[in-house]
């Protein structure tokens, strides 16, 4: 029997409302996604398939917020949510923020830095395929882009990101933006995705938050010293060690790791 089947078969048997749930089922066993108590963001996310697999792994300590075009039954879990609407329109992302407890309409000149809530962002968002291939490539690219806005926005420091893309000249631009916002990036392909189909997941883990990136060269006032007596200097409230340098020095660096919450530099002075 073909593979689809297979997949198709044991999601009717096994209570999953679409076959894509064994994709991220076997994305989370590869990258081990969420934890238990985790708040996700699931785009794309009718019929539900995906939301049954998040809120199974996050457990009713958790939350998931779905968002799709077409209406997503209820699921029988106390903390999923559902949002009807368009991610391309300002309004579904009015209402994303208004499910996730975020102030759906922050004021522009309020300086409080964002609240971002989510540990994980999904998005199995898929354009409706013409089979003309540049377009629904050009199409993928698009959803994909309001998605990575959307993690963006939301994800916290270290939080994770998982976007179906279709395979394309626009990819790796693509992939070269969320590389630039996270720790790494990977793709993969589920064995649940079909043979032929150019989908291809990207997996990106811990979104950073640093003002700084690798090859960045700079003077720093250091301020502090840590545990294991390095120099501390804050960035825009980012932390970098700077090892060699003393408290009340201002040292010339170059950034050499970046990690979601703090950072290496080496002085260069
Ligand atoms: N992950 C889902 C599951 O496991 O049940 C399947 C998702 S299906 C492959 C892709 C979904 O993306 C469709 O339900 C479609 O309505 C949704 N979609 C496409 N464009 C969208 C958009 N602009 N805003 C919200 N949802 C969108």
């Amino acid at each position: 029997m073909a593979r689809k089947d297979d997949f198709y078969n044991r999601a009717k048997q096994e209570g999953y409302r679409a076959r894509s749930a064994y994709k991220l089922r076997q994305i989370d066993e590869e990258f081990d996604l969420f934890d238990h108590g985790d708040t996700v963001v699931d785009l794309g996310a009718a019929p539900g398939g995906w939301l049954q697999i998040a809120a199974e792994e996050v457990t009713e300590a958790g939350t998931v917020v779905g968002v799709d075009l077409q209406r997503i039954d209820d699921l029988d879990h106390p903390h999923v949510e559902t949002v009807r609407g368009d991610m391309t329109e300002e309004r579904t992302r009015y209402y994303l923020r208004k499910a996730l407890g975020v102030d759906p309409d922050p004021d522009p000149d309020d300086d409080a830095p964002p609240v971002r809530p989510v540990d994980v962002v999904i998005s199995d968002m898929a354009p409706n395929m013409t089979g003309e291939y540049q377009l629904d490539h050009a199409r993928s690219i698009h959803l994909c882009r309001q998605a990575l806005d959307t993690a963006l926005e939301l994800l916290k420091p270290g939080g994770d990101f998982v976007v179906k893309v279709f395979d394309g000249p626009d990819l790796a631009d693509f992939r070269d933006d969320v590389d630039a916002e996270f720790q790494y990036v990977r793709a993969y392909t589920p064995e649940a995705s079909r043979k032929r189909s150019s989908e291809r997941y990207l997996i990106a883990r811990g979104r950073t938050d640093a003002p700084v990136a690798e090859g960045d060269r700079l003077a720093v006032d250091v301020t502090d010293v840590g545990e294991e007596g390095d120099g501390i200097a804050s960035v825009d409230g980012f932390t970098l060690f700077v090892p060699g340098a003393e408290v009340g020095e201002t040292v010339e660096v170059v950034v050499d790791d970046v990690k979601p919450r703090f950072g290496f530099a080496e002085r260069v002075d």
